[in-house]
């Protein structure tokens, strides 16, 4: 397995510098899986191409996992000899402080965008060159790719899934060497060691500044977790809010009791019935529904013709997986596949995918956030998103105590932030309209009671 970096940038030979290894030595290192020896097949200073040779031991790695040498069998494996999470480890171990981007002699150049290029003599591409290019090209990647048959005395068997590759870009080398180190066992689909929660932090870490970004983030994240899914969904909202503590445990567990809280009052298909309705009244065709949850609005919505287009959207993936197996999203075909979407984010960061709706549903989200992040919630929705019409919902703090017979002072889930009274809401609304450009009127929700108000409130804006 050979792993082999070139660079033009002028003099090349200081990429002996930026990888902390002289040009001029070869180095071996000791691994728990094999050696990795690193030297230089070209060193000019117009050129200069550092090499990783990865000697993989086979019978180690099989005598390493306790297992009886039987047959012979389990001896014969591709890892030896194909690009795979040794690689990562290995670079890892061998060039650490180029992946951390540190260079005591070339401090300046460690933080350049320089020519370079990357070659794998054998890479495991699973989903063959299409998944290659959709984790590469957004990066800035151009790629050559060297597909082989499978056997060149049997044509019919197609080509091998293991091509040799070569990235070329002008890049940061921490950036190459952080995508190398993420994107190499990501296209292996397979990892030799058992993956567990401190490989979100590592993906986390190894993909800061470009996976958040990246339009393949879920497979990449889901691959790299070896599809575990707790941790896949951890990563996942780390990655659009790294804010949210665990989005999933917490709702999941407290979401039942608010339900069973509000379930005699029959509170939640008269919110979605209030929306609905508001949604209707200001004609609305396109449809955000933000913080959607487990989709229970997006049904509802889709029931409607008259909106032709409608996406929610959650930073727990948890919620965005179920919403998508509710709605069997993943069945749908031709026009309905487009109609209704469901996207993983989050309502804090500025997301240039929710501008240009009619209309904005928020249905009891805001007092999950953390009041803190309300303005940068209010931004992204009134400033940047700037539907027509939103339709926004949050409980009413006076209804808890008298009849829903909460303990005073507490609130109706264990996520909720805050709740608000009705003046305090209204307070909240009128200055967020009057800022923005939207009017906003007041309704209740649910049954109404003296001196309390609804369960509900909902402040309707209109863009002005
Ligand atoms: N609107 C749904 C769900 C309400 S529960 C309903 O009425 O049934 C609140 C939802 O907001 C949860 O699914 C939670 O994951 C989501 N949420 C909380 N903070 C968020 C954020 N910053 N961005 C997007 N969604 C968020």
């Amino acid at each position: 397995m050979i792993l082999q970096i070139t660079t033009t940038h002028l003099p090349a030979t200081d990429l002996g510098y930026l990888l902390h290894k002289n040009p001029s030595k070869v180095q071996s290192f000791e691994l728990p899986f094999g050696r990795a020896h690193v030297f230089y097949p070209e060193a000019t200073p117009e050129r200069c191409t550092a090499a990783l040779l990865l000697d993989v031991d086979p019978v180690g790695l099989v005598r390493g996992r306790g297992r009886a040498p039987g047959t012979g069998e389990e001896y014969v494996t591709d890892r030896p000899y194909v690009a795979s999470s040794f690689l990562s480890v290995a670079m890892a171990r061998v060039f650490g402080s180029a992946l951390a981007g540190t260079s005591r002699e070339r401090p300046d150049l460690a933080g350049a965008a320089i020519p370079l290029e990357a070659r794998l003599a054998a890479l495991p591409c699973r989903g063959g060159e299409p998944v290659l290019r959709r984790l590469f090209e957004p990066l800035g990647y151009g790629l050559s790719v060297d597909a082989r048959e499978r056997d060149e005395k049997f044509p019919d068997w197609g080509t091998s899934p293991v091509a040799g590759v070569t990235l070329r870009g002008t890049v940061r080398l921490r950036d190459l060497l952080a995508h190398l180190y993420v994107l190499v066992p990501v296209l292996d689909d397979e990892k030799h060691y058992w993956v567990a929660e401190d490989e979100v932090a590592k993906l986390l870490r190894r993909g800061a500044g470009w996976l958040a970004a990246h339009p393949e983030r879920e497979l990449i994240t889901e691959r790299y977790l070896k599809h575990r899914r707790r941790l896949v969904r951890l990563a996942l909202a780390r990655l659009v809010d790294e804010g949210v503590p665990d989005p999933d445990e917490e709702a999941e567990a407290r979401s039942r009791a608010e339900e069973a809280l509000e379930e005699r009052v029959g509170l939640g298909e008269q919110r979605v019935g209030a929306v609905l309705a508001a949604l209707r009244e200001a004609r609305a065709r396109s449809v955000l529904d933000l913080g959607c949850g487990e989709g229970r609005l997006l049904r509802a919505l889709r029931e409607d013709r008259r909106f032709e287009r409608i996406v929610g959207v959650d930073v727990s993936w948890r919620a965005v997986e179920v919403a998508r197996e509710r709605l069997h999203l993943d069945r749908a075909r031709g026009p309905q596949r487009e109609r209704v979407q469901v996207w993983h984010g989050s309502l804090t960061y500025r997301d240039r995918r929710l501008e240009g709706f009619d209309a904005a549903a928020v249905v009891e989200v805001i007092e999950h956030l953390e009041p803190h992040r309300l303005e940068a919630f209010a931004r992204v929705l009134f400033e940047c998103a700037r539907p027509g019409t939103v339709a926004l919902t949050t409980p009413n703090r006076e209804y808890n105590a008298l009849f829903l017979g909460l303990p005073p002072g507490r609130l109706r889930h264990g996520d909720h932030r805050f709740e608000w009274t009705r003046a305090e809401f209204e307070a909240w609304a009128r200055a967020a309209a009057a800022r923005f450009g939207y009017s906003v009127r007041f309704l209740p929700v649910g049954q109404e009671a003296p001196g309390a108000g609804a369960p509900t409130q909902m402040g309707v804006f209109v863009r002005g």
